[in-house]
């Protein structure tokens, strides 16, 4: 039960002893692994699980340094959380140098479309302000290999599904996708089916 177990580089594992997190999570050690397979998942798990590092390591694993644009994308129902993931990929992929963007409201356009003119390696954001990007074509989602939904019960609750389906309509249709929620009602798991082929369901 060891992060050296599940093959994560010396960039990553120096990130994660850093951050003080010395062996894996249920919830990591089950995504980690089946992510690692190119599978789709769909995950149930509370916070406190460690579940923003369940995605968050395998993300920064699979980014090609060299690319300008975006190769993974990760939603959030809310600002809040949105800031709380981005934080948690800078921080595990630090010394990778990977690049990071925080797209939510009530925080500046502008600074956005200047910072997605760098090399932005993974774009976190609320679904709202990503179609904004999306309409205004600031953003380019033509290399996304990797999409995250977090909470989903959340953002069905929210009423968000519509504009997650328009980002959806835009990225690569060979992509791998993660959906965690807390909770597994039949509105969650027919977003997944809609979402997901050869879905792994994991509950930890
Ligand atoms: P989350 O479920 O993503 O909200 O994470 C809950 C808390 O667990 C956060 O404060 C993380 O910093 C922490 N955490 C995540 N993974 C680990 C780990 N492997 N070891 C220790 N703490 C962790």
């Amino acid at each position: 039960n060891t992060f050296e177990a599940l093959q994560i580089s010396a960039e990553t594992q120096k990130a994660l002893t850093a951050l003080n997190y010395t062996s894996p999570t249920q919830v990591q050690q089950a995504v980690i692994s089946t992510f690692a397979q190119g599978q789709d998942l769909l995950v149930k798990s509370q916070t406190g699980s460690g579940k923003t590092a369940a995605f968050a390591i395998p993300l920064v694993e699979n980014i090609v340094w060299e690319e300008r644009r975006p190769q993974a994308v990760v939603l959030a129902p809310t600002r809040e959380l949105a800031l709380q993931i981005g934080e948690e990929i800078f921080n595990i992929g630090r010394f990778k140098r990977i690049k990071v963007e925080t797209l939510i409201g009530h925080s500046s356009f502008q600074a956005q479309t200047r910072n997605l003119k760098e090399r932005t390696h993974v774009v976190v954001a609320t679904p709202g302000r990503l179609l904004d990007h999306i309409d205004q074509g600031t953003i380019q989602l033509d290399q996304v290999k990797f999409i995250v939904l977090d909470e989903v019960d959340e953002m069905l609750s929210m009423g968000f599904m519509e504009q997650v389906d328009a980002i959806f309509e835009q990225l690569p249709t060979k992509r791998q996708v993660a959906l965690f929620s807390a909770t597994l009602p039949q509105a969650v798991m027919d977003v997944a089916d809609f979402y997901v082929r050869q879905l792994a369901l994991i509950e930890v």
